[in-house]
């Protein structure tokens, strides 16, 4: 990412000249917790610490799933119905 604007690059779409920024000239820098090796740590801790609250939550009938696709916004919108209905619920979630 740009350290002066926060434009974002990828391994896939990187900046046009080497670690410099195509929108503001400034340097572009690879975050430490955006390395291979730091995406799998997180990747294994998600799958050890993470995943299981999945079955947890899903046996206390307290899971609700939504898709994560499109604007924060808009999942968060999901999010929010989905509490709310089960909220209007007998035997839904406490409130
Ligand atoms: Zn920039």
């Amino acid at each position: 990412m740009c350290t002066d604007c926060g434009a974002n690059y990828s391994l896939s779409s990187p900046p046009l000249i080497n670690w410099t920024c195509d929108v503001c000239g400034g340097e572009v820098v690879q975050r430490e917790d955006d390395t291979e090796e730091a995406i799998e740590r997180r990747l294994e801790l998600y799958e050890r610490q993470t995943a299981p609250l999945i079955e947890w939550y899903r046996d206390r009938n307290q899971l609700a799933s939504v898709p994560g696709t499109g604007s924060p916004d808009a999942v968060t919108r999901r999010m929010v119905k989905v509490i709310e209905q089960r909220r209007g619920q007998k035997g839904g979630w406490p409130t």
